[in-house]
């Protein structure tokens, strides 16, 4: 990791009492007393010799579509939505680029911008909502991708020293739906901007996932370009998930359990039905949809909370639902699929509260 100094600062303006409920994807209505939108990394630096970072441990907001607001946040909002995306040659091979993203493009844009130029890696990623430099704080992944594939490095701002820091892909230590950001250095870093490295031929694709090997057999496509993958990725997506436009949800609010292998061995005898995917070592990954559909939640609703009758794990908010109520439906899902499985779910969404 190396770092360097940041010596051009711009004021940014602070706006007080913004209503937060179109800037969440789940829908819920929360009020930020002071909210701060930043759209150049240079107002981030402003912040900190201003010594805001000293005063606040705001809530860094990208598109609003991986956290669930239960109270009104008592900190200050910062809404990252610095622009940018370059496309760089690389020096030393013609077979790849790299491509720089402001943090905060729309990250569907951008995959949507390099399945255009011809370049792959990220088509699998495609409609995933959100921005670009939220994309490493959980690793996004789909269809048999994963961020880390890509990635090469993102610069972010160390709120407690001042400086923009790079870090490189081993610094981020990611994991699946997982990285340093959500753990050591959760709250401690804002990032500016992201790296990746895409192809410019030869292709690596990935159509392993039997939706979508099952789509483009249906459609006849037997040597899919980068723009096939996308095309049904996004058609498929379409199809099974609801559209935060029209249904309040963060996509699949559970991470998938990873169970050892005695705990699988359990399962099994048990549930002689049950799907899993093979981690290695002997680890196994059961679908979280899986286990709520069994423990009798799918399309369920309870008030204004329901959880989606196509997909289990995602939770919809059904009109008019607070924080507080998904909250609880998600802890009631938690409870009932631990004392039928005796498996713990862990939220992948991320948790903004502070009577949690
Ligand atoms: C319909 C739907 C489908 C989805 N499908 C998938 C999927 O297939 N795969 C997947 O992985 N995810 C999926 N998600 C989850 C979500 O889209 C991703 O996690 C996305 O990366 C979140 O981006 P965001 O900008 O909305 O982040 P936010 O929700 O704004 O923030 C998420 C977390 O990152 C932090 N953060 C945001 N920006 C920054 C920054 N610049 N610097 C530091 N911290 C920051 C926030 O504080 C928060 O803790 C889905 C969500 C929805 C609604």
């Amino acid at each position: 990791m190396s770092s360097r100094s940041e010596s051009l600062m711009k004021k940014p303006e602070i706006q007080k009492n913004v209503n937060l409920a179109s800037l969440n994807s789940m829908g819920v209505e929360a009020v930020a007393g002071e909210f701060i939108e930043i759209r150049d990394h240079r107002e981030l630096a402003a912040l900190y010799e201003n010594h805001f970072f000293s005063r606040y441990s705001p809530l860094v907001l990208g598109g609003g579509s991986n956290m669930l607001l239960i109270d009104n946040p008592l900190q200050p909002v910062i809404k990252i939505s610095i622009p940018g995306v370059h496309f760089d040659k690389e020096p030393d091979s013609s077979d790849t680029v790299l491509m720089r993203a402001g943090a905060g493009e729309n990250w569907h844009q951008l995959v949507h911008s390099a399945v255009e130029l011809g370049y792959g890696g990220i088509e699998n990623l495609a409609l995933i909502p959100g921005t670009a430099g939220a994309a490493p704080i959980q690793n996004i992944g789909a269809y048999g991708v994963e961020l880390e594939e890509v990635f090469v490095s993102l610069t972010a701002l160390n709120t407690e020293t001042g400086e923009f820091e790079i870090f490189e892909k081993d610094d981020c230590k990611f994991a699946y739906r997982d990285s340093v950001f959500k753990r050591e250095l959760k709250g401690k870093r804002i990032i500016t901007e992201i790296k990746l490295r895409l192809t410019t031929s030869a292709h690596r694709l990935e159509t392993g996932y039997s939706a979508l090997s099952n789509y483009l057999e249906e459609k006849g496509i037997k040597k899919p370009a980068t723009r096939d993958i996308f095309d049904a990725v996004v058609s498929i997506r379409q199809s099974k998930l609801p559209d935060p436009k029209d249904i309040g949800n963060a996509g699949s609010f559970f991470k998938n359990p990873i169970v050892d292998s005695e705990t699988y061995t359990r399962l099994l005898k048990e549930n002689p039905g049950i799907p899993s995917y093979e981690m290695g070592g002997g680890e196994r990954k059961i679908p979280a949809a899986w286990l709520i559909d069994q423990a009798g939640w799918k399309g369920k609703q309870v008030g204004n909370v329901g959880t989606f009758k196509n997909q289990a794990l995602v939770l919809v908010n059904m009109g008019g639902a607070t924080g507080r109520e998904i909250y609880d439906h998600a802890m009631r899902i938690r409870d009932s699929v631990k004392s039928a499985f005796g498996v713990d779910l862990q939220p992948e969404v991320n948790i903004i509260g502070q009577s949690v």
